[in-house]
């Protein structure tokens, strides 16, 4: 072989193996809960078709290496940044060029539009409709009423954030909870971008929304989550019984949804729990010879580190009773039992898993153990 080709061939390879790495570092990695596959989404994304900087396809490449399961185009039906010198007469283009890309890929590509207003109502994202065409109306109860009129799930979008609400609260207004009974507001998020809210996921709780995290992007996600350094961008993990988009819709419209964000999981308890007990396996519970201490493995399951705090009986050998598993790793934990136990319970709490402001869900591992 010649040696420039062989030079070739080495480089490539050098670039394959790097972007291999590149992917499986910052692959959306949580299991499937009992009945239902956890799909990783982001229902707020931006392109050039609103005040977004980059071309559809950009979006659909990066949610691929993300390997997400499906992104909503949401382009904003009220501010055409680019309109000058891109016309954009059909507001389904973004939708529609987005789809032809990730033909093939196994991407789901959902059509949005973000109805954009002062508060009241503020911002919200309307997903699964069928026309945004027909959302271009002055009135803003009535394109509610139109994308309800499509079938759309509809969530409020960053109520929190302080261009519209100074001290960063939820200005919940009697035209908020009007759209809520009429059943024209289905959800709200909880995080968007880098921001998260203690009040919105409260009302998210109160109200019975569905809990959505989204990047609401409009740069780049490499660049605004630090892909390099670790980061990651906030994504909706939905339960759906299939990877369909009329199977995440029906998830939406129940409420079967968590958010994941720097790290942290956000969502209703029923939710989280499912979620957490998958993620969490003891392995290989021996006891070390000559002692009641039980020697352990605790294998994390999840792409995302957990934070345990121990509430159980038993306190440990090795550790204090706070310690963190690594994404994707085990580690040994050292149990005092104090007696020879075949059977008993850890319990933890889970330090980064938030259930409501300021609470932190509790789980048990059984523990069956050998000597
Ligand atoms: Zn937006």
């Amino acid at each position: 072989m010649h040696y420039l080709t062989k030079l070739t061939l080495l480089f490539l390879s050098f670039v394959s193996i790097l972007t291999a790495h590149d992917n499986i570092k910052r692959a959306v990695n949580f299991p499937n809960i009992p009945g239902y596959k956890t799909l990783a989404c982001d229902f707020h994304t931006h392109t050039v078709f609103s005040d977004g900087s980059v071309w559809p396809d950009i979006r659909v490449q990066e949610a691929l290496k993300d390997q997400l399961d499906a992104i909503a185009m949401t382009e904003h039906l009220e501010i055409q940044n680019w309109k000058d010198d891109i016309p954009h007469p059909d507001r389904n283009r973004s939708f529609e060029l987005a789809s032809k890309y990730a033909k093939g890929s196994g991407l789901i590509i959902i059509n949005g539009s973000e109805i954009t207003r002062k508060m009241p109502p503020g911002h919200a994202n309307a997903i699964f409709i069928k026309d945004a065409n027909k959302l271009l109306i002055e009135d803003p109860l009535e394109v509610y009423m139109e994308a309800k009129k499509q079938g759309a799930f509809i969530f409020w979008n960053h109520p929190h954030w302080i261009a519209q609400s100074p001290k960063g609260e939820i200005p919940l207004d009697p035209m908020h909870l009007k759209l809520i009974k009429d059943g024209l507001m289905h959800g709200i998020e909880v995080v968007n971008d880098t921001t998260y809210s203690d009040e919105a996921l409260q009302l998210a709780l109160d109200y019975n929304l569905t809990i959505i995290g989204t990047s609401d992007i409009h740069g780049i996600i490499d660049w605004q989550y630090k892909t390099a350094l670790g980061g990651h961008r906030p994504v909706t993990l939905v339960f759906a019984t299939e990877k369909t988009t009329k199977s995440i819709k029906k998830a939406l419209f129940s409420g079967r949804t968590a958010v994941w964000f720097n790290n942290n999981l956000i969502g209703k308890y029923e939710r989280l729990l499912p979620l957490l007990n998958e993620s969490l396996t003891i392995k290989e519970p021996r006891y070390i010879k000559n002692s009641t201490v039980v020697n352990l493995k605790i294998k994390n399951n999840s792409g995302i580190p957990y934070v345990m705090r121990n509430v159980g009986e038993h306190n440990f050998y090795s550790d204090t009773d706070i310690f963190t598993i690594e994404a994707n790793s085990e580690k040994i934990i050292d149990v005092k039992t104090k007696t020879k136990l075949r059977k008993f319970d850890l319990q933890f709490e889970i330090i980064n898993a938030i259930t409501a402001p300021n609470t932190h869900p509790v789980i048990k591992l059984s523990v069956r153990s050998k000597w």
